[in-house]
């Protein structure tokens, strides 16, 4: 988009400190530092939660499983973090139930579950707050196969339905705090001179631009990247800090008699599998192969699409459900700690922060492994390992979760009536936007037009959009409606949608058909490489590098 292409320059700035990649953890160490008061410079190469992100099962959990590799302290940590998510991004992040199903051939046994989940309740500092699972268990007792013995566990947990929105909020919420924060710019290599950073070498995708930045720290929070950076920019590290471990997920249709209350399951192989709702569909996942391939092009094997629907129909047989339901598919990269001999579910989920003092390049940290349910503790770790004080997690305000129900009921009322908008449209607006939705709001009033829905099957409006141009940094309209205003994941979405949105974007942003043109090119293969139709021959998009 044009004025993305007149970014402001860069070369020969200096930023106290660099953070290298948006997805979670990136964005949330940028907030951390602005916060703190250090000038940032938050880096992203392609654009903010395009990567691993937004390619996780969504859960903000505790980790139960984890009890079973005994790393007591990171589900403390995890339970901890998930009570503040709650009360911190109500709109964003749900309580949600979950039933564990195990048959007569589980590798668990019931007893033992119930007995971690106990102590799962246990260490949680407050309950999540939902009443009793009673009716979904009935339901699930009709619904699973009958020819074995089921036992149905419950506990609870919480979703992020839309983690991208998670980080477009912290994003904002860092350039406010005084961050700069450039998507669609790669760095390329780090300056290291005499054994210390010394600057970035960037290159903005959009203009072409290459510059550099002096700076005296860089946190490397590429993900599933972290080793190729450190590469590039010739650190000598003995072994790879990642080992990266691909998940792939399919999304079906909500079949008859569903139930609302997510599914924890063991596939034939004895691994977790979720059976999760999510935004009107069912997410199913996930798997754990080895994987080294180029992050930005990994992609579902057939294996596993047919190992996930299997455990599907070992579940829910009289369901029906076959690959030609699968809606799409998407697979994403954990970047777990280097461990070869290790089997992939017993790798631990805990973050790293690697100070590379001693491979020759003092003030570079690279972090490895998290989740999104810890992403912003790692933030607080890592400013403090630059000597700065945590700020955020004072701010943090604990409400009853009823209370604050009632709090997104209030911002649905208000914003409907400053933006003269129906109940519908203002609940989703407030849904993906929080009080973010205020200056939505603000916008409609003085630009009626932008009440226009961006698609004939949802309430989500063009103003969301706008808004994500002007306030979020969204430079493409895949970054629009992948991420910022992520309609395209939804149900309904078709081909005509988005000539639909895009033809409603353009006129309110003032683009001519050319530009509209290309933009809607490069969000359709944008979308077909990101969310594959099984059997799919599209093309994969070329990466970064
Ligand atoms: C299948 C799967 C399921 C998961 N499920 C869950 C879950 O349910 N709950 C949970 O809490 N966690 C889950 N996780 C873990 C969680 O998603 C990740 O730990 C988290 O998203 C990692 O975030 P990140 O910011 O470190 O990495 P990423 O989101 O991958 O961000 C790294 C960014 O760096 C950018 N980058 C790379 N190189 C450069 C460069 N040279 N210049 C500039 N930018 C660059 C990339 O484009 C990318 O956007 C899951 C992960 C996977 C793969």
């Amino acid at each position: 988009m044009d004025q993305h292409l007149s970014r402001k320059p860069l070369e020969g700035e200096r930023f106290p400190i660099v953070v290298v990649g948006g997805g979670i953890n990136g964005v949330a160490i940028a907030r951390e530092c602005a916060r703190a008061g250090r000038r940032t410079l938050l880096v992203e190469q392609h654009d903010f939660a395009s990567g691993t992100t937004s390619r996780s099962t969504r859960i903000i959990h505790g980790g139960l499983r984890y009890l079973e590799h005994a790393e007591l302290g990171l589900v403390r940590e995890s339970l901890r973090e998930r009570g503040h998510l709650l009360r911190e991004c109500p709109h964003l992040v749900h309580p949600l139930h979950f039933l564990l199903a195990l048959d007569e051939n589980s590798r668990r046994s019931a007893l033992t579950v119930r007995m971690g989940i106990w102590l799962y309740r246990q260490m949680a500092d407050a309950r999540v707050g939902i009443g009793s699972a009673r009716d979904e268990e009935r339901k699930l007792e009709r619904l699973l196969d009958s020819g074995h013995r089921w036992s149905i566990l419950n506990f609870e947990d919480a979703e992020c339905e839309f983690p991208e929105r998670l980080v477009a909020e912290w994003l904002v919420e860092a350039i406010e705090a005084g961050a700069v924060a450039c998507n669609h710019t790669q760095v390329l290599a780090i300056d290291v001179r005499y054994g210390r950073v010394v600057g970035a070498l960037l290159r903005d995708r959009l203009s072409g631009r290459e510059e550099r930045v002096e700076t005296s720290w860089v946190i490397n929070a590429t993900g599933p990247w972290v080793d190729r950076i450190c590469q590039r920019s010739q650190l000598k590290l003995k072994q790879p800090m990642v080992g990266g471990i691909r998940g792939s997920h399919i999304v079906l249709p909500r079949f008859a008699g569903a139930p609302e209350a997510a599914i924890y399951t063991e596939a034939s192989d004895g691994r977790p599998i979720f059976v999760i709702p999510w935004n009107e569909q069912i997410l199913l996942g996930t798997t754990e192969v080895p994987d080294t391939s180029d992050p930005a092009k990994t992609q579902p094997a057939p294996e596993e699409i047919e190992y996930l629907l299997k455990s599907l129909l070992h579940l829910f047989p009289r369901s029906k459900i076959s690959a030609q339901d699968v809606r799409y598919s998407f697979a994403g990269i954990r970047p777990l700690p280097f461990s070869p001999d290790a089997s992939p579910s017993a790798i631990s989920r805990k973050h790293f922060l690697r100070d590379h003092a001693d491979d020759g390049a003092a003030h570079m940290i690279s972090v490895i492994g998290g989740k999104l349910t810890t992403a912003a503790q790692l933030a607080r770790e890592c400013a403090g390992m630059l000597g700065l004080s945590s700020t955020s997690v004072n701010a943090i305000r604990i409400a009853p979760v009823k209370g604050l129900n009632l709090l997104l009921d209030q911002w649905v009322a208000e914003i409907g009536k400053t933006g003269g908008l129906s109940e519908a449209a203002a609940r989703s607006i407030v849904e993906w936007h929080g009080k973010r939705s205020q200056p939505i709001s603000r916008l409609i009033a003085g630009r009626p037009e932008l009440r226009a829905p961006l698609c004939q099957h949802n309430s989500h409006i063009v103003a969301e959009a706008v808004d994500a141009i002007t306030n979020e940094c969204a430079a493409t309209l895949a970054d629009v409606l992948l991420r910022r205003v992520p309609v395209a994941l939804g149900a309904c979405w078709s081909k005509e949608c988005s000539r639909e949105a895009a033809i409603r974007i353009a006129a309110a942003m003032g683009w001519d058909d050319m530009q509209l043109g290309m933009e809607l090119e490069a969000f359709e293969n944008e979308r077909a490489a990101f969310l594959r139709k099984p059997g799919s021959t599209e093309p994969i998009l070329a990466a970064a590098d």
